[in-house]
């Protein structure tokens, strides 16, 4: 299941070998990859944002800018090799996401928390479920509802935590 943003990808790399099909002499692939053809971006040209994005789109998919035309002249090759490299980036991306989360889970577990009630103080690898525990015997008398002095005490702790606490 592609996400909008690659589904709106494919769709322009569909399209960008659609007009590379037609003709020549077509004014909408004149505009659209006449920069290309020449190699060199016209100096007093303003910049051409959809070819901008699109050379990012053949970056991502290790397609050469001048080899991308002999892919993209055959209708069902192109179409092919779009939705299988789109799919593969989105698995990538997916995969580095999830090693940065874990990046991100390491650093939090060097923590240092500070009781916003009395002096108690907590660092290292091990604080956050000090912390907890804290909140739950330490301040257990402070207030009758205990339960919403705990959820009080929860929302002092930093983003990172709570990032953690939600995460499976
Ligand atoms: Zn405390």
């Amino acid at each position: 299941m592609l996400t909008i943003e690659n589904i709106i990808r494919t769709r322009r790399l569909r399209w960008a070998g659609h007009l590379s099909r037609m003709q020549e002499e077509r004014t909408p692939q004149q505009i659209a990859f006449g920069e290309l053809e020449t190699g060199k971006r016209p100096q007093r040209k303003p910049k051409t944002r959809w070819l901008d994005v699109f050379k990012k789109d053949l970056n991502e998919q290790s397609i050469l800018a001048n080899e991308w035309r002999n892919v993209a002249s055959n209708r069902e090759e192109w179409r092919k090799r779009i939705n299988s490299g789109v799919l593969a980036k989105q698995e990538m991306d997916i995969a580095k996401a999830k090693v940065k989360r874990h990046e991100r889970h390491l650093a939090e577990e060097e923590f240092i928390w500070e009781c916003p009630v009395c002096n108690f103080k907590k660092e290292g690898r091990t604080g956050r479920q000090y912390v907890n525990s804290h909140i739950v015997q330490a301040h257990r008398d402070l207030t009758t509802e205990r339960q919403s002095q705990q959820q009080n005490l929860q929302q002092n702790l930093p983003d990172q935590i709570r990032i953690h606490q939600s995460c499976p």
